[in-house]
């Protein structure tokens, strides 16, 4: 049992609850949860930890990533797509499964020192889950399906391994990693989605992130994307689809019926040069639920996502010639709400009753002048992930000042991962 925490005399508590902002609030947490917030008063045997130089708000869920390929971070940046991914394949095949489990705790540490409590991550499942277990993340994951990684039959063994293991984790979250339509064929498309039906669990797959996957498909197929994917029953309310910028708004449409979620990475699309157009604004009115990912370290190169919120908002008002296209609070509500809606977790709100995940943001000189009508910009515009002080995951502290749940240096730590990888993994 943990001990209750009392977060104290926060300047302002950001409760994404309908735009609420509370001031000089506090907040606690027990048996990990909310337990109360506003002007209230510490209990016996709190632990407190005061906040009055700083903000509370919900913690973020990356909703698209692959954190060990922070190990390919800087890998022929700038590069056309191909090259790109051939050089990244290159790497991929070098990669032993404690490199796998290093570099996913890199990615880790990076998101818990920068404010995000839960991540959608697709790579090196069992790798993953160790090293998530060791910096205290929630995240979901499941061995990819990749056809090239073996038969559909040992890669579903796989999956179904991985969701024996974890079924009833607090924080590991199995769901099934179909990678693509383009890395898969149709008999492993239609087993991903009776697997992640007859197990009640998400369906993550990459969808639509360039104009080569889905004419490819055409061609070959006879289907765009999207629709390939719901033809062979991978689209239901439990799917999460990530990238979409090339579907179109007729297979919007099924998403809709369907009830699937979308996910949005707009850095990792600017920056391969992917194209197309996510319409944020276009799917929100439709009711789809959207969340908001880094995609990989190597695609990004950051997974910060503080930094992804504004490159969103940024985004869309460019792309529909609009300044209200995505408001500051839209990237907010993608973030946090809806990152854990579309993982069936409650959290992302700080109300009673919702998981204690949050994250303790320093007010730092270059977020001010900061009031409770500006805070949702200041965080969106200017904040970075460097300004988070602490995180709270289920109510225990993994990091805060510096400090890991098991007193090691997160700086510490993090080089001497990036040390051992430099010497084992020579690029
Ligand atoms: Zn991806």
């Amino acid at each position: 049992m943990k001990e209750p925490i009392f977060l104290k005399n926060a300047r302002l508590v950001l409760t994404m609850d309908g735009g609420r902002i509370l001031e000089n609030a506090s907040v606690r947490l027990e048996d990990g949860q909310i337990s109360r917030a506003g002007e209230i008063e510490r209990e016996r045997g709190d632990e407190v930890i005061d906040c009055s130089s700083s903000v509370i708000i919900p913690g973020m869920v990356n909703s698209h990533t692959h954190a060990a390929m922070v190990l390919l971070r800087g890998l022929n940046d700038d590069a056309p797509l191909e090259s790109w991914l051939s050089s990244m394949w290159k790497v991929e095949e070098r990669l032993t499964p404690d490199l796998e489990r290093m570099g996913a705790e890199m990615g880790f540490l990076e998101m818990i020192r920068t404010g995000t409590t839960a991540c959608i991550d697709m790579y090196g499942a069992f790798e993953a889950a160790e090293a998530a277990e060791r910096v205290g993340i929630r995240m979901a994951n499941g061995p990819p399906l990749i056809s090239n990684f073996g038969s559909t039959e040992e890669r579903l063994s796989q999956a179904r391994k991985f969701i024996e293991r974890y079924r009833h984790d607090e924080r590991i979250i199995p769901l099934v990693n179909l990678h693509s339509i383009y890395t898969n064929d149709e008999e492993a498309m239609i087993k991903a989605g009776e697997l992640s039906r007859k197990e009640d669990i998400p369906l993550h797959v990459h969808c639509s992130e360039t104009r080569k996957e889905v004419f490819g498909n055409r061609r070959e197929r006879g289907k765009l994307a999207l629709e390939e994917l719901d033809s062979n029953g991978c689209v239901w309310e439990r799917s999460i689809l990530a990238h979409l910028g090339w579907a179109s708004s007729w297979e919007f449409n099924t998403m809709r019926e369907r009830g699937a979620s979308a996910v949005h990475c707009p850095n990792s699309n600017q920056k391969l040069g992917t194209g197309g157009f996510f319409p944020y604004r276009d799917l929100k009115r439709m009711g789809i639920r959207i969340g908001l990912g880094t995609d990989s370290a190597a695609s990004n190169n950051s997974l910060d996502m503080f930094r992804e919120m504004k490159a969103m908002a940024l985004l869309q008002k460019g792309q529909y010639w609009d300044p209200t296209a995505a408001l500051a609070e839209d990237a907010l509500l993608c973030a946090t709400v809806n990152g854990n809606d579309i993982l069936g977790l409650r959290g992302g709100r700080i109300l009673p009753g919702m998981n204690a995940d949050l994250a303790i943001v320093e007010v730092d000189p270059m977020l001010m002048p900061l009031r409770s009508d500006n805070l949702m910009s200041a965080l969106v515009y200017s904040a970075v992930g460097q300004m988070v002080r602490g995180t709270i995951i289920g109510g225990e502290i993994v990091y805060l000042d510096d400090r890991l749940r098991n007193g090691e240096s997160l700086k510490e730590r993090y080089s001497e991962l990036a040390t051992e990888v430099d010497s084992s993994l020579v690029i």
